[in-house]
């Protein structure tokens, strides 16, 4: 049985993963979980899985929650709340889905007691890449990942040297706005951007997806999870989404991991790892039902969040947090009809031009970077 820690439950990787401890009771059980403002699901969620612990983003909604669930659950709130989900002693795992950077110090915190992290979170892999990365291995815990496609990578790898490995080869399905050239994309609108054509997810990442942030975090989430150069992670454009990434070896085998789009998958296999159980979907893969899958080179000039997250992650120390602040705030702001799409862009490259890196920064270096990024772009916007 493992006990599970879920930062994020309200989330779509969050309601996933209950998705899949629901369907394995004898696997999985809910020990504790944060939300952030989503109140009436999370007293759902509460009443279903009774989990012991549950944490809040604010105090106004810790007080409203207290009064409409069992005394059983304790009930937490703000920062240190996620810190105490995370370092939950009933727990031997961490489910990292919360949203954004706010993830990075609840995973530390949850690395030093030990407990293995399954990480959807990827901006906090980003940030501080290598903290976490340093931490994980100080206190021997996996990193497991649930992003699909380093799910892949960490399924083709199967535990083959690093060394051997010519290069990753990460699969981008090119989001809402694929057929459209960079003048299409001047006026168009939350709602359409908002529309992914192969996965759903939270409005932050399904926004990522359409500017190919999400894939430039990608690379840099593969950077660290798998301990490899920028020189040998590839990205290739593929529609379909059923190869979900590749690794080419030295001796040109190259080894794909393929499904149905289902992030249930990958989120259950970071729990059973390294077992597998039943799938909680009954949809299996029938390629000849596809006929043909479709791959096509990517455009940096027609991506340019793309080419940022290169650049940034080439030159690393502070640049990924950078990279990664200005992009969240920059989301926020286009989801808030605050700014256009191709302003996403160029608040990005503002934030990089004018920011001198730091090398192998601190944690302390890290946050202040990324409030004074974040700083940075609001005040730019207003
Ligand atoms: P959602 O926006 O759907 O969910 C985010 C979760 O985090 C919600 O539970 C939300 O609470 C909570 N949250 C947001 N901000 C805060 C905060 N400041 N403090 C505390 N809690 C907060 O996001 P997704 O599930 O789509 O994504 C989560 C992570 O997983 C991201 O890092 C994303 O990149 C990654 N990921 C997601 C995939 C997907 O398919 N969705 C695929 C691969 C990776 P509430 O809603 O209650 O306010
Ligand atoms: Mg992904």
């Amino acid at each position: 049985m493992k006990h599970i820690s879920l930062l994020g439950a309200t989330g779509s990787i969050g309601t996933q993963t209950l998705d899949v401890i629901r369907k394995h009771p004898n696997h999985f059980n809910l020990s504790s979980m944060s939300v952030g403002r989503n109140i009436e699901l999370a007293i759902q969620q509460i009443h279903e899985f009774s989990p012991q612990l549950v944490s809040v983003q604010t105090r106004d909604d810790y007080e409203k929650l207290k009064l409409e669930i069992p005394n059983a659950t304790k009930v937490v709130y703000g920062q240190e709340g996620l810190v105490e989900v995370a370092t939950d002693p009933h727990s031997n795992i961490l489910v990292n889905a919360v949203l954004g950077s706010v993830g990075l110090v609840p995973t530390l915190a949850a690395i030093e007691e030990g407990k293995a992290i399954a990480i959807a979170n990827k901006e906090t892999l980003v940030t501080a890449g290598h903290i976490v990365t340093k931490a994980a291995n100080t206190y021997n815990v996996p990193l497991l990942p649930v992003d699909s496609e380093h799910s892949a990578i960490f399924q083709a790898l199967n535990g083959e040297k690093i060394n051997q490995v010519e290069r990753l080869i990460l699969t981008a399905s090119g989001g809402s706005f694929r057929d459209r050239t960079r003048d299409q994309l001047i006026d168009v609108t939350v709602h359409e951007a908002l529309n992914h054509p192969n996965w759903s997810m939270g409005a932050k990442i399904t926004i990522d997806s359409a500017t190919m942030m999400n894939k430039g975090l990608e690379v840099i989430e593969a950077r660290w999870l798998f301990d490899i150069p920028y020189d040998k992670i590839d990205v290739v454009l593929h529609k379909e989404s059923i190869i979900h990434s590749m690794v080419e070896y030295i001796d040109g085998s190259v080894i794909a991991q393929l499904g149905t789009p289902d992030m249930r998958v990958p989120i259950q296999y970071a729990l059973t790892y390294p077992d597998r159980i039943d799938s909680i979907s009954n949809e299996r893969l029938h390629l000849w039902e596809l006929g043909s899958l479709h791959f096509s080179k990517l455009d940096m000039e027609r991506y340019r969040c793309m080419a940022f997250a290169y650049e940034a992650g080439r030159i690393g120390g502070t640049m990924p947090t950078v990279l990664n602040a200005a992009n969240e705030v920059a989301v926020a702001a286009f989801l808030d009809n605050k700014l256009t799409f191709l302003e996403i862009e160029n608040k990005i490259e503002q934030a990089l031009e004018r920011h001198q890196a730091i090398s192998q920064p601190t944690l302390e270096e890290i946050i202040s970077v990324d409030q004074e990024t974040r700083a940075f772009i609001h005040s730019s916007i207003k």
